[in-house]
Order: structure tokens, then sequence, then C-alpha cells
């Protein structure tokens, strides 16, 4: 006995390493803050977007420890100093959105709590917060109370959930899945066809609704489409719509489509995982009819400029989601109780998970709403701001976009394209605001998305001044 109550006391020793006394913490605490706030500072005029060759040896983890102010230091050269810089206003490729710091101050709560948000009975006051978060979502969409929901880490997942679930209502499995067919456009988010490999619904059926001048889907084709699958003998059983396309940012005409997506009683799924939080705007009338969904998907680390790691997927049939998640007691499924689903345990693929609400929560409770709607609202302004000063300097731009992702390219006449992607090239070398590219139909265009919290008209200009810059060093290059 005395000898295991020595061996133990040993190993207590080194293992209390862990426990960092108050006076360590506050000193680690302080630095790692006083680094965050010389980071935001920062931001305005730092560049957005860097090309370096990463030292990977420094990030190599060795049996010699390092300090904190070693370790920051390192974190500024070789992750802050490298890539994106997606905290900044500049970040106007891709779907940005900033991350809020008293977001990043809610993760810490968080994690300093270590709160189990999977189950109530571990932890009902993380858990109430998750659901009360997952209810105002559903006020937001005009979704009944009744709808289940889930905080999950971002878009692709809360899509997966939803079709998940989608499959299961519909017995979408075996022999059927050849015969199932689903309906969405070419602009659909590859993260959906992701899902269906993952979910074993690869072999569906997949047809593209042709799409309007505004990248729309046209609601007459998908009736079309629909009508001659039933006639052929197939099973169509899921329309997916866009609020919000990753490419363009358009919305689909989401009250035609549920309509029909009803008649034939398919269910109706909206991916709104760029777009959603624009309902709380000006263009409100874009979104009538995303009510009628079964189910939605929305991101508020896109349009609540939450840091990174936080979607959300809400859906009308509660049974549904609990078949294909609720594993410990599937002979349940028939006394389906209110707590059943109040455990984000039984309604996503996660068992322990982090507690995500709170980094929703805490914003929402300090600022209100009324600033991220403001954000929002300047986002659409600063759109229509970019898009003029760029037709100013002779470029051509997308149609008006329905949100604020659009795209514009230089008629140089000659290989357009090729003279767009060394615009690019320049553009992605000046690094001041970074903008991405992408194809329309065939074309090779450079593509905005305005979506930051941090971007201004001071960094739209700045963009202006760069892509001015940019091009004329690709005429010179073309002659
Ligand atoms: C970003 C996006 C997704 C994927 O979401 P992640 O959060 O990146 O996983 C899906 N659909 C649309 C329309 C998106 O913009």
């Amino acid at each position: 006995m005395k000898n295991l109550l020595e061996k133990i006391r040993e190993q207590e020793v080194i293992a209390n390493r862990l426990e960092v006394n108050l006076e360590e913490r506050a000193g680690l605490a302080g630095k790692v803050s006083d680094f965050a706030n010389r980071y935001i500072e920062e931001l305005p005029e730092a560049r957005s977007f860097i090309t370096k060759e990463l030292n990977t040896d420094r990030l190599k983890i060795k049996s010699k420890t390092k300090s904190i102010e070693e370790i920051l230091q390192i974190f500024r050269d070789e992750v802050t100093e490298t890539g994106i810089r997606a905290a900044s206003g500049g970040h106007v490729g891709y779907i940005p959105g900033g991350g809020i710091y008293t977001s990043a101050l809610a993760d810490f709560l968080a994690a300093v709590s270590n709160e189990y948000a999977g189950v109530a009975y571990a932890s009902p006051g993380a858990v109430a917060i998750e659901n009360e978060v997952i209810n105002w979502l559903k006020g937001i969409f005009s979704f009944p109370a009744s709808a289940v929901g889930n905080l999950a880490s971002g878009g692709s997942i809360s899509n997966l959930i939803a079709l998940a679930a989608a499959r299961d209502k519909h017995g979408v499995k075996n022999a059927e899945i050849p015969r199932s067919v689903v309906y969405m456009s070419t602009h659909t988010h590859h993260c959906i066809g992701k899902a269906f490999r993952i979910i074993g619904m690869e072999d569906v059926i997949i047809r593209k609704i042709k799409l309007d001048e505004h990248y729309r889907m046209t609601p007459a084709d998908l009736e079309q489409q629909i009508t001659a699958d039933l006639a052929a003998g197939l099973k169509p059983f899921l329309v997916i719509a866009s609020a919000g396309t990753t490419d363009v940012g358009a919305v689909d005409p989401l009250d035609e489509i549920a309509e029909i997506a009803h008649k034939h009683r398919l269910w109706f799924h909206v991916d709104a995982a760029y777009g959603g939080f624009f309902i709380l705007t000006s263009r409100k009338h874009l979104f009538k009819g995303i009510e009628k969904a079964d189910s939605l998907v929305v991101d508020p680390h896109k349009g609540l400029f939450i840091p990174y790691g936080l979607g959300a997927v809400l859906v009308k049939d509660t049974r549904a989601v609990l078949h294909s998640n609720l594993y410990t007691a599937n002979y349940m499924q028939d006394a389906l109780s209110d707590d059943l689903v109040e455990n984000p345990a039984n309604v996503s693929p996660e068992l322990t998970k982090h507690f995500r609400g709170l980094r929703l929560w805490l914003p929402l409770q300090l600022h209100g709403i009324e600033p991220f709607i403001a954000s929002l609202e300047e986002k659409l302004l600063l759109t229509e701001y970019f898009r003029k000063r760029l037709e100013e300097l002779g470029f051509r731009t997308g149609p008006e976009p329905d949100l604020s992702v659009s795209y514009f390219w230089y008629p140089s006449g000659g290989d357009e394209n090729s003279f767009n992607k060394k615009l690019m090239d320049y553009i992605h070398e000046d690094g001041s605001v970074f903008l991405s590219s992408t194809l329309i139909e065939g074309r090779f265009v450079i593509r905005m998305a305005i979506l930051s919290f941090r971007t201004k008209i001071a960094t739209i200009d700045k963009a202006v001044t760069m892509v001015k810059n940019s091009l004329e060093k690709t005429k010179k290059e073309f002659g």
C-alpha cells in the first residue's frame, strides 16, 4: 500500500503541470489576449492573402516544450501570416464571415467549463441554450415550434442531417435507391453530392433543373421533369433549392418550388447556408416560401459572422430525424416524447459535442440583433457600390445579384479567359484584398463575396485600387 501511494504521488507531481495555477493562468491569458488585441488592431492594414513557403519544421511536435511567447510567434508567422486572412474584412472571396470577437469569448467559456452539450441530463443549462438558439432560428424562418433542429459544425454536416431525414422519411434504401429521383440545379453546393455519397445515396437519379438568366431554378422545368419521371414509373422524392447559391448568390423561387414539391408529396429542402440570414434585411421578399420547407440549413458562421464551426439545420419531421440518429433506444420511437429531441445527441451523428450554442447566444445577448442586420444591409449596399466602381473601370459585371455575391470580368477581346486568369493571378499576388474566381458557363470570372462584418467602404476602395493596378499590369502583358 505504501509503495502504491508513493507511485501515485510520483505521477501526480508530473501530471499536475496540466493544472496551471491562478498566477500562471493570468499570465497566459494576458499574453493570448494581448496577441488577439494586436492582431485585430492590425487587421485593416494587413494583407488579406499571403503566399509564402510554410516552415513546417516549426510546427513539429517535439519532446522539448516551448514558452507561450514562442508558441504565439510560431502561430503568427506560420498560421496567421499565410494564406487567406479569414478574419479580415479584405476576405472577399469564397464565402467569408469574419468571426466576431465576442463569439470567441463565448468559446473560451464553453471550453473552460467544458459543458457536455449532447444530453440534457448531463448539462441542462447548456442544452437549453442549444435549444434556445434553435428556437430563435425557427422564429426567424417561421418554422413551427414542433420542428427539430441541431447546431452542427457547418452547412455540410447540417445538409447531411437533413438529407438523411428525407431519405428515411421516404424509405429510400436498397432496391429503391436507383429509381429514386432528386431535383436540384447545377449551382447546388457540392456538399450535397458529397452527403449523398456518405449516406449511401450515390446511386439515386439526379435531375438538374434549368436556370433562368439570374441563375434561379425554373419552376416550369421542375414540374415537367417530375411529371415525366412519374410517368416513367420512377420515384421522385426530394427537391433541393438554394437560398443564396455559392457561385452567384441566387435565391431560387422558393414559394413556387414549395408548391410543386408538396403537390407531388416530395420532401422540400432549402440550402440557405450562405444566404439565409438575409431574410432579416430588405431582401426579405426573396425568401417567401422558405417557411414551407421540410428542412432548412443556415450557417451562422457565414451570415452571422460567427467564427468557423457553426451551422444549423431545422427539420419539421421529427420522426425522420430520430430514425437516422436515435440509436440507443430505437424501441422508443413510438413513444416520442419532447425530451428525446431535446437532446442534441439524438438528432445528429455526434455524441460528445462542443457547446456551440454559446458562441451565438452570448453575442446575441450582448449586442442584440440590430447590428447584425445593419451589417448585412451594409453588405448588400457595398456589393452595389463595388459593381458600380468596377463598371466605371470598364469591367463587365454579372446580372444584378439577389444578395452579396457577384462576379465580373474584363472584356479584353481575344482570349478573354486567359486575360482574366492572368488578372486574377496579379490580384492574388497583390493580396491587399482577397477575391476568388469561378467559371460561369465556361467563362472565367472573378468572384466577389461580400459578407465579412469587417468589410467596409474603405475595403472596397482598396479592392478597386488593387483591381485597377492589376488590370494595368495585365494589359501591358497582353499588349
Ligand atoms: C458554404 C455552403 C455550404 C457548405 O457549408 P460549410 O459550412 O462550408 O460546411 C453549403 N451550401 C451552401 C449554399 C454554402 O454556401
